[in-house]
């Protein structure tokens, strides 16, 4: 299928960017790796005039360390955070969620700034990324606020972001000593979405027992649900397997999540147990390490 007629201009800085925003309005759209948008575009559920290319702004890519923060520039493709030595080395969980994403195409032209303003209910970076707490960095013409994931995501494709902001970094708090992030999916044999996935950031004390836990479970809904149920069930308690077994089989308690033709609620609700356990006993192991 083929778009709609549309025009395109290049964009060179994060404010050029914001300018051509305020001129074109409502009827144009930021493009980054274009692997959901053109699709969109295709089966005309999307029609924008006018395309911006923020591929062309310098410095909205790379990963780097700022204090006891990693930030992602927007335009990282998923492809570089998973090859990436410091979020192998401080966000593991990350990197396993960034390699998990579609095949090596969409891995080498996707970014994680697409990814989450796009807000599919079945990507991957929205629920590691709620697991981790991360917060993201917006630019508009009268200046830049911080989002907390918390808030960040509202629902189906829906984010805080306005239509005049561009989303220019992702900055996630570097986990306290003893701690161990991962991400465990159950992807759609075709494309690799998500129908369940979970990712966990779990810190032990010197003793053994959980210090703090942070679950997120993707595929229950419209966004990531943070798994609170499961998170209190681990609190304080030694990281046994029985423990984070027990833990797990609340991930999807008080969700309300759609069947569809790939896999009825029941099954997703029952996944969910079986990926959150994968993802906190991975997390555990890796914060013993
Ligand atoms: C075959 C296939 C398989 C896929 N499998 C998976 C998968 O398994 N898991 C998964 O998570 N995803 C998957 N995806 C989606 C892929 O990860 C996309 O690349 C990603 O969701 C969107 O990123 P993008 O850079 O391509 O954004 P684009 O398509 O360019 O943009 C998406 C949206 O975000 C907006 N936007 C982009 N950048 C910014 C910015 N910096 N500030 C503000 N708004 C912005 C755009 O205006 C647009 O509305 C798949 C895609 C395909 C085609």
């Amino acid at each position: 299928m083929f778009p709609a007629s549309f025009g395109y201009v290049a964009a060179h800085s994060v404010d050029e960017a914001l300018q051509l925003l305020a001129r074109h309005g409502e009827d144009a759209k930021l493009l980054a790796g274009g692997h959901s948008l053109i699709p969109a575009m295709k089966l005309r559920l999307a029609s924008p005039r006018t395309l911006i290319d923020l591929g062309t702004v310098p410095g909205l890519s790379g990963v780097r360390l700022d204090g006891a923060t990693l930030a992602i520039g927007s335009l990282t493709v998923h492809g570089d955070i998973a090859d990436s030595d410091l979020v192998r080395q401080h966000l593991p969980g990350l990197a396993e969620a960034a390699s998990m994403i579609g095949d090596v195409q969409v891995r080498n032209r996707g970014t994680i700034g697409g990814s989450v303003a796009h807000a599919d209910p079945g990507a991957d970076f929205p629920v590691i990324l709620t697991a981790l707490n991360a917060s993201f960095v917006l630019q508009s013409s009268s200046g830049q606020r911080t989002v907390t994931v918390d808030d960040f995501f509202v629902d189906f494709y829906t984010t805080a972001m306005t239509v005049h902001e561009v989303l220019t970094e992702i900055r996630i708090p570097l986990p306290p000593t003893g701690s161990g992030t991962a991400y465990a999916k159950l992807g759609h044999p075709a494309s690799g979405y998500v129908v369940v996935s979970a990712g966990a950031l779990i810190q032990r004390s010197p003793s053994g027992a959980c210090a703090s836990a942070r679950v997120a479970i993707g595929g229950l809904g419209g966004v990531p649900v943070k798994a609170v149920a499961t998170e209190m069930e681990l609190q304080g308690k030694p990281l046994t397997p029985e423990v984070i077994a027990a833990a797990a089989a609340k991930a999807a308690e008080e969700t309300d999540p759609d069947g569809d033709t790939y896999a009825s609620a029941d099954y997703k609700r029952h996944v969910a147990t079986v990926y959150a356990r994968q993802a906190i006993a991975a997390a555990v192991e890796r914060a013993a390490g």
